[in-house]
C-alpha cells in the first residue's frame, strides 16, 4: 500500500514535469534593456509559458530539463511593436479615403482580404521576433482579433483599442463598422466611451486631426471627455496629435499616450517637461511619415527585411505603375509627376521628428517603438526593422532602441499583460528572440533571428513562414 502510494506520487510528479516542457536555453549572451545588464554564458530556464530562471553559467543538469545550446547568440525579450492596425493590410487599396482606387480593388474585397489573412499576419510577427503587438484602433471587430489572436499559438499578444474617436469623418472606410468615427459633442464622446467599455479596450483611441477646418481648440472639450470618461472605467487613452500644440492640447487634457512624433516643429521645454511630469508614453511610428509619398511617387524603399517577411501579395500591390492611368487618384498622378517633392516633404518631416524623438528619450520620456503598419506601404511585422533604422538616425544607441522595443513598450501595452512582458526575469512569459548576431554592435543584428520562442514554444524563425519566391 504504501509502496503504491509513493509509486502513485511519482507518476504523478513525472506527468506534470513532463506537462510542464522545462527547457533550458544554455550559453547565450542575455541582454535584458530593462535594466541594461548584458549576461555572457547565461542560463535561461524555461517553464511552461514563463521563465522560471536566468543565471549566469551552467546550471545543475538535472534542473534544467531539455537543453537548448545557444553559444555564441544573443536572447532578447521578444520584440514589441506598440502601433499596428490590423483593419489594414499595408497594401495599396487599404485607405480608400486618402487614395480612393476602388475601381481597381473594391474595398470590401480589401476587407475580406485582411480578414482571411489575420493568421498569416500574425506569423509574420513572430518570424520577425514581434511577440506582442498594440492596435491602435480599428473597427469593432478589432475585439475579435484580440481574441483570435489570443487563442492562436503563433501569434502575437495582442492589446487594442476599438473605432477611433474623431473630429472628422472617413466615410469610404465605413462598410457598417466603421474604423474611424465623427464625434461632435461631449455627451456623444462619453457615451460612445461608454459602448466601447462592454468589449473591454485595452487603450481608447482619439484621432485629433487639425486643419483648416478643424481648428486645436474646437475639437478639445471632445477630448476632454473622452478622457475623463475613459479614466473614469480605468482605460488609458491614446491621441493622434501631430502637430506641438495639437499635442500639448492632448497631454494637457489627460493623454496618457502619444501615437506619433510631433512633425510641425522642434519640442520646446515646457512640452518635455509636460509629458515626463505626467508620465506620457511617446510612440514615435517614424517610418509611417515616408511611406505613403514613397509608394505614391514610385519611390519605395523597402528593406531586406520587408522585401523577405512581408506577405508578398500586399508587396506586389506597392507599384504603382501597375494601376492603369485612368484609373489613379490625382493624388498618386501628382506624386508620380514629382516625385522629387514627395521625398522633400519626407525629409523635411525627419528634420523635425528625428531631433525630436533624440531631444524627447535624453530627456527621460518613456519612448515605446511602433511602426502604424497597415497603413500603405508600412509592412506588416518587418517594419520594425525600418523604424529601428530611423532611430538609430535619430541618435538613439542600439540600447536605447531596444529598451523602446521592449521594456518600455510593455508599459505601453499595459495590463497584467504588458506587467510580464519586454523584459528577461523570472515569472515573466516566455516571449524570447534568439539572435545570431550582437545588437549592440550594430542595431541592424536586431533583425538576425535564428529562433523566436513565445509562450514558451520554440520555433526555429526560418519555418515560421513560407519563404518569398
Ligand atoms: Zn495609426
Amino acid at each position: 500500500m504504501k509502496l503504491k502510494i509513493a509509486l502513485g506520487f511519482a507518476l504523478c510528479a513525472v506527468a506534470i514535469t513532463a506537462h510542464a516542457e522545462k527547457i533550458a536555453l544554455v550559453g547565450a549572451t542575455a541582454i535584458n534593456p530593462a535594466d541594461g545588464k548584458v549576461m555572457p554564458n547565461a542560463t535561461v530556464v524555461i517553464n511552461g509559458d514563463k521563465i522560471e530562471h536566468v543565471s549566469m553559467g551552467k546550471q545543475d543538469a538535472a534542473a534544467l530539463g531539455k537543453q537548448i545550446d545557444c553559444a555564441g547568440k544573443f536572447i532578447l525579450p521578444g520584440y514589441i511593436d506598440t502601433h499596428v492596425h490590423f483593419f489594414q493590410s499595408g497594401d495599396l487599396f487599404t485607405r480608400p479615403d486618402g487614395a480612393d482606387l476602388n475601381s481597381v480593388r473594391p474595398y470590401k474585397d480589401e476587407v475580406a482580404w485582411i480578414k482571411s489573412h489575420l493568421d498569416d499576419t500574425f506569423a509574420r510577427y513572430i518570424r520577425c521576433g514581434i511577440t506582442s503587438v498594440v492596435d491602435v484602433g480599428g473597427p469593432f471587430w478589432n475585439f475579435e482579433v484580440r481574441k483570435r489572436a489570443n487563442a492562436t499559438a503563433k501569434a502575437p499578444r495582442v492589446a487594442v483599442a476599438g473605432p477611433l474617436i474623431s473630429s472628422v469623418s472617413r466615410e469610404k472606410l465605413d462598410l457598417g463598422d466603421p474604423p474611424i468615427v465623427k464625434i461632435d459633442t461631449a455627451e456623444q464622446a462619453r457615451e460612445f466611451v461608454r459602448k466601447l467599455t462592454e468589449q473591454k479596450p485595452d487603450v481608447v483611441k482619439i484621432w485629433y486631426i487639425v486643419d483648416k477646418d478643424h481648428a486645436v481648440e474646437s475639437f478639445r472639450p471632445i477630448v476632454r471627455a473622452t478622457i475623463e470618461e475613459s479614466h473614469a472605467h480605468n482605460i488609458r487613452v491614446a491621441v493622434h496629435a501631430t502637430e506641438l500644440e495639437t499635442a500639448r492640447a492632448a497631454v494637457e487634457e489627460g493623454a496618457d499616450v502619444l501615437v506619433h512624433s510631433v512633425i510641425d516643429k522642434p519640442v520646446d521645454e515646457a512640452f518635455v517637461k509636460l509629458l515626463k511630469d505626467r508620465h506620457v508614453i511617446l510612440c514615435p511610428t517614424l517610418v509611417v511619415f515616408e511611406r505613403y509619398g514613397r509608394v505614391f511617387s514610385h519611390q519605395l524603399n523597402l528593406t531586406r527585411e520587408e522585401q523577405a517577411w512581408g506577405n508578398p501579395e500586399v508587396i506586389a500591390t506597392l507599384d504603382v505603375t501597375k494601376i492603369p492611368q485612368d484609373k489613379l487618384p490625382q493624388r498618386i498622378k501628382d506624386a508620380l509627376a514629382k516625385p522629387e517633392e514627395a521625398l522633400d516633404r519626407i525629409k523635411k518631416t525627419y528634420d523635425i521628428a528625428l531631433p525630436n524623438l533624440k531631444k524627447l528619450d535624453d530627456a527621460g520620456v518613456t519612448i515605446a517603438a511602433g511602426t502604424d503598419a497597415g497603413n500603405v506601404g508600412t509592412i506588416h511585422g518587418p517594419a520594425l526593422f525600418r523604424e529601428f533604422q530611423l532611430m538609430k538616425q535619430a541618435g538613439l544607441t542600439p540600447m536605447q532602441i531596444l529598451q523602446c522595443a521592449t521594456v518600455n513598450a510593455a508599459k505601453l501595452f499595459g495590463g497584467e499583460t504588458g506587467a510580464r512582458v519586454g523584459k528577461i526575469d523570472n515569472g515573466c512569459f516566455a516571449d524570447l528572440v534568439i539572435l545570431t548576431s550582437n545588437p549592440l554592435d550594430d542595431i541592424k543584428n536586431a533583425s538576425e533571428i535564428h529562433t523566436v520562442v513565445k509562450n514558451g514554444v520554440v520555433y526555429p524563425a526560418s519555418q515560421l513562414i513560407p519563404a518569398p519566391h
